[in-house]
């Protein structure tokens, strides 16, 4: 496409993000701290918190892996006066977490035993954000954070969101952006091309992987190309908001 985002060979693509999400599966969230100075804690809890769950709210949570979007939307369900009522007459809807890699998934798992979640809370599932296992006009909120850089053909994926969503449905997405502040990229692009590997060699002992993903964030596409995606497959009142000068956007859309 004219985006750029695709001249990462599909199937190089597809097989790096498998390598990476699985070698690293372990460590995946010490290295999140690490790399982002901690700052993707804060990006999450804005996102979550815009997402104003409620107990009943259908949640499909995409490329969840483990599980740090899918705990903080629990969290707040839980806040929700009642809840404890509601979750035994079966009346809140669990976070669904799809991930395609089983890795990701099985650390997610174990760290919801650790917090005591049930399964009436969340649920982890195997599946492609490409070909979601859910049926059409069922959910209503559709959430991918950190997750659509990974996948292999976004546009798919949109209009797989799309369709799962019921009328009146919000998408919401949360990646890597393009900084809008020139000092700040001069920081940001000699950060992730030498700091970034380096990490990723001595922590998680794969700098390819690390590497790879610096340049999958170089590729995305911008906050004005991702939103007209949106639009082409179908969404309405679709708007962004920056973190951090466009290091990170939040985006949103309804189905209208
Ligand atoms: N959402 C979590 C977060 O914010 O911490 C995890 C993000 S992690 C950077 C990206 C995840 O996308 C990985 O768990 C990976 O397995 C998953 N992924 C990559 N391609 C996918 C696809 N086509 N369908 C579903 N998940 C996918």
């Amino acid at each position: 496409t004219h985006f750029g985002y695709r001249s990462v060979p599909k199937n190089a693509k597809t097989s790096m993000v498998g390598s990476v999400f699985s070698d690293v599966a372990s460590k995946y969230d010490v290295m999140n701290d690490l790399m982002s100075l901690g700052l993707h804690r804060l990006w999450k809890d804005l996102f979550v918190m815009s997402l104003a769950p409620t107990a009943d709210m259908r949640i499909l949570d995409v490329a969840g892996g483990t599980g740090d979007i899918a705990f903080r939307i629990v969290e707040k369900k839980r806040k929700e006066k009642d809840y404890n009522t509601k979750l035994s007459e079966n009346r809140v809807e669990p976070v669904v977490v799809v991930d395609i890699n089983e890795n990701m998934l099985q650390v997610g798992k174990e760290r919801a035993k650790e917090r005591g979640y049930s399964e009436k809370e969340i649920l982890f599932v195997h599946g492609n954000a490409e070909k979601l296992p859910a049926a059409s006009e069922t959910v209503d909120a559709y959430v991918i954070s950190f997750g659509m850089r990974n996948v292999t053909d976004p546009e798919t994926a949109l209009m797989e969101g799309f369709r799962v969503l019921r009328t009146g449905g919000k998408f919401h997405m949360l990646e890597f952006a393009k900084v809008q502040n020139d000092v700040l990229q001069y920081i940001y692009d000699r950060y992730s091309f030498s700091v970034i590997p380096l990490i990723g060699q001595v922590v998680a002992n794969n700098r390819n992987a690390y590497e790879y993903l610096v340049e999958s964030i170089r590729q995305f596409p911008s906050q004005e190309e991702f939103t007209k995606l949106m639009i082409n497959a179908g969404f309405q009142q679709v708007s962004y908001r920056n973190f951090h000068q466009g290091i990170v956007a939040q985006y949103s859309g309804f189905k209208l």
